[in-house]
C-alpha cells in the first residue's frame, strides 16, 4: 500500500494553496490519474480533489468566443449546442476519443494534462526517462508503433495522446491557469512541450498551477473543417495519426485562413506556420495539399516500428485538407449516452 493524503478543495485559492505542496496531483475525472496510481507510475504524496470547484461552466465571451470550464466534461463540451454549431471541429475531435462512458467523466483540464500512452511509461519494470529521469528510454530500439516521428529527442520519443488538444491547437485556443504566482494565459501551442532533455515535463505548467478554463477565439471554422483520426480500432483507441483542419474560403474560392494540426506524431500537437502560409491564398488542389503535407512533415523520422506513420500522415493530411475544403468533414456524430 502506498500512502497519500486526500483533500477536497472548495475554491480555486484553496486548491492552489494545497497544490503548492511537493508531489501533489489534482484529481478531476480520475480516468488517467487513478489508473496511473494503481499501476504505481504516479506516486503523489497529496491528492487534491478539484471536483467541487465552480469550473464546470461553458460561457460566451465578449469577443465572440467561448470559455470552456476546466471541469466541464468532455461529453458536456462536445454536446454543447454552441460547440456543435460554432466549433464542430472541436466536437468531432472529442467524440473521436475514448468512449461515451469515459467522456462523461473525463474533464477538459484532465484531457490537457493526460500522460503519454507509451507502453514502457506504464511498465515499471522497464527504464523510462519520463517516469524516472535519467533511467533511459526503453522505446528507442523497442516497440515503437505508437511513437513520435516529429520533434522527438534521444531521451524520449513519446507522443501526446489527446484528440481534444489537436483541435484546440488548430483553433488557437488559450489556456487559463491560476497558480501560486497568480493567473496567466498560455497559448495552446506553448502549453505542451517537446521532450528535449527533460521528458518528465509534459507541459509548461509551473508546480501547483491549476488549469481553470480554455478560451476559444471567435473563429471556429464551422463551414470548412474536419477531424480525421486514424487508429487500430474504430473506438476506444488512440490516434496513430490524426489531423485537425480549419479553413476559411474567399468568394473567389481561394483559401483565406488555414490551420492544420497533427496528433499522434509528436510530444505535442504539431503545427507548421510555413505549411499554413503556403495554403493561404492558394486555390484548393491536390498539388497544394501535397506541398502542405510535405512541409508539415519536414524532418519526420521513423523509429522502425512506426516508419509507416510518415506516409500515413502525408495521405491523412491531404485527405483532411480536401474534406475541409469541400465542406465534407469526417464528423463523429454519436448520440449522447448517459
Ligand atoms: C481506455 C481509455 C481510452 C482513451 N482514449 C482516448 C482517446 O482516444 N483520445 C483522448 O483524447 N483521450 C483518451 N483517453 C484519455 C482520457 O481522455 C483522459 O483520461 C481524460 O481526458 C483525463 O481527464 P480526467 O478529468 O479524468 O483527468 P484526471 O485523470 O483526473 O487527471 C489527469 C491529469 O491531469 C491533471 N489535472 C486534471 N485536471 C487538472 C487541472 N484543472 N489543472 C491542472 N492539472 C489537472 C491531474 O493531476 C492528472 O495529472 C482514454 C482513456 C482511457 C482510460
Ligand atoms: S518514449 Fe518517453 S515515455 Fe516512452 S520509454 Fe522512452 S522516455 Fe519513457
Amino acid at each position: 500500500m502506498i500512502r497519500f493524503d486526500y483533500a477536497r478543495a472548495t475554491d480555486v485559492a484553496a486548491a492552489v494553496r494545497a497544490g503548492a505542496a511537493e508531489r501533489t496531483r489534482y484529481l478531476a475525472g480520475g480516468t488517467n490519474l487513478v489508473d496511473l496510481m494503481k499501476e504505481n507510475v504516479e506516486r503523489p504524496l497529496h491528492v487534491v480533489d478539484i471536483n467541487r470547484l465552480a469550473l464546470k461552466g461553458i460561457e460566451d465571451r465578449d469577443d465572440g468566443g467561448l470559455r470552456l470550464g476546466a471541469l466541464a466534461t468532455n461529453a458536456d463540451t462536445a454536446y454543447d449546442a454552441r460547440v456543435q454549431s460554432r466549433y464542430p471541429l472541436l466536437a468531432s475531435a472529442i467524440l473521436a476519443g475514448a468512449s461515451p462512458q469515459l467522456r462523461n467523466v473525463a474533464t477538459n483540464g484532465g484531457n490537457l494534462n493526460q500522460r503519454t500512452r507509451c507502453y514502457y511509461f506504464y511498465d515499471t519494470a522497464t527504464p523510462c526517462n519520463k517516469r524516472e529521469p535519467g533511467s533511459g528510454c526503453s522505446a528507442i530500439g523497442g516497440v515503437t508503433r505508437i511513437h513520435a516521428i516529429l520533434g522527438a529527442s534521444n531521451h524520449c520519443i513519446a507522443t501526446h495522446p489527446s484528440d481534444l488538444c489537436v483541435a484546440l491547437a488548430a483553433l488557437e485556443a488559450e489556456v487559463q491557469v491560476t497558480g501560486p504566482a497568480g493567473e496567466r494565459t498560455i497559448p495552446l501551442s506553448d502549453y505542451h512541450r517537446l521532450p528535449g532533455d527533460a521528458p518528465e515535463r509534459d507541459n509548461t505548467l509551473a508546480p501547483g498551477e491549476l488549469v481553470t478554463a480554455i478560451d476559444l477565439p471567435a473563429e471556429g471554422f464551422a463551414d470548412h473543417y474536419t477531424y480525421l483520426k486514424l487508429r487500430d480500432r474504430l473506438s476506444y483507441a488512440f490516434a496513430l495519426v490524426s489531423v485537425a483542419v480549419g479553413l476559411t474560403l474567399e468568394d473567389d474560392g481561394t483559401i483565406g485562413d488555414a490551420r492544420v494540426a497533427l496528433g499522434g506524431v509528436a510530444h505535442k500537437p504539431w503545427r507548421s506556420t510555413e505549411a499554413e502560409t503556403l495554403l493561404q491564398g492558394a486555390v484548393p488542389s491536390e498539388g497544394i495539399f501535397r506541398a502542405a503535407a510535405e512541409t508539415l512533415l519536414k524532418g519526420a523520422v521513423g523509429q522502425g516500428g512506426n516508419d509507416f506513420k510518415i506516409e500515413l500522415a502525408r495521405r491523412a493530411i491531404m485527405r483532411a485538407l480536401k474534406q475541409a475544403a469541400d465542406g465534407t468533414p469526417q464528423s463523429q456524430t454519436d448520440k449522447r449516452v448517459r
